[in-house]
């Protein structure tokens, strides 16, 4: 119970096509329960974290492992069937709205999909389409903040023992603020929760935040720890 959910040892890893590496030498543990903040400035190599734990890319040394299992004995399977993921950039994927919230847990009833998409506030939007939970997204117009939420309702069914969430930095309707504090609290009493942060609040609302800098871990702590000892943190905030 005291093993780490996700552990990255010593990992360096980067682009076939840059000079330098993404990550030097990182060395991060993931509890198995809370939330994690990466934070640190554009290029830091946060969104690097995320495509290794994905296993979107491997290391080029140092290793990852998933609740102390190396992830080269695991399938691609084993690894990603654990972990839910939402991401800023493109959070619908292409099918309907059932495909989209039941993506993680292609067994799960009708029911779950309503109750998920019900706590996004997302049930009377759908409910008003003539196809209903058969609607294609691609054809339907969803703002910004409904496809945001669509994510968010994939991440609820079923709840993973890790969700990483790529916060969004453009501005989002209070309505998906809301979903996205509501997943991250639900999901980190339960599971790990992982964020790269752009919102102040979702900083304080971390248990740890990691401050990356230059493909390293420049600190990490508490936001009290950093706020007293940290300039690139306190810069930050
Ligand atoms: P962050 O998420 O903190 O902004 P990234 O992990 O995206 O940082 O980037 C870390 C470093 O890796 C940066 O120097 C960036 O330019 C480089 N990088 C990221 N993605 C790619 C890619 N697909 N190809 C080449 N270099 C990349």
């Amino acid at each position: 119970p005291d093993t780490p959910v996700l552990t990255l040892r010593a990992v360096t890893a980067g682009y076939a096509d840059a000079e330098t590496p993404a990550l030097r030498d990182v060395t991060l543990a993931i509890p198995r329960k809370g939330h994690i903040a990466l934070v640190g400035p554009s290029g830091a190599g946060k969104t690097t974290v995320f495509s290794l734990l994905l296993r979107f890319i491997d290391p080029t040394s140092g290793r990852l492992e998933l609740n102390g299992v190396p992830y080269e004995h695991l399938s691609i399977d084993d690894v990603r069937s654990g972990i839910a993921y939402v991401e800023q950039e493109t959070p619908v994927i292409p099918g309907t709205v059932r495909d989209n919230v039941l993506f993680r847990a292609p067994d799960a009833t009708d029911e779950e999909a309503w109750e998920a998409l019900e706590s996004v506030r997302l049930d009377q939007k759908i409910r008003s389409l003539s196809d209903g939970l058969d609607t294609n997204v691609a054809e339907t117009s969803l703002s910004g903040g409904e496809r945001q939420r669509l994510a968010v309702a994939r991440a609820l069914v079923r709840r993973p023992n890790v969700l990483l969430l790529d916060e969004a930095t453009a501005q989002l309707d209070a309505t998906t603020e809301a979903a996205i504090q509501n997943l991250i609290a639900t999901a980190s009493r339960e599971g790990a929760v992982v964020t790269i942060a752009h919102r102040l609040s979702t900083v304080l609302d971390a248990d740890q935040i990691i401050v990356l800098e230059n493909g390293q871990v420049r600190d990490a702590g508490t936001h009290r720890d950093l706020l007293s000892r940290d300039t690139l943190y306190q810069e930050f905030i």
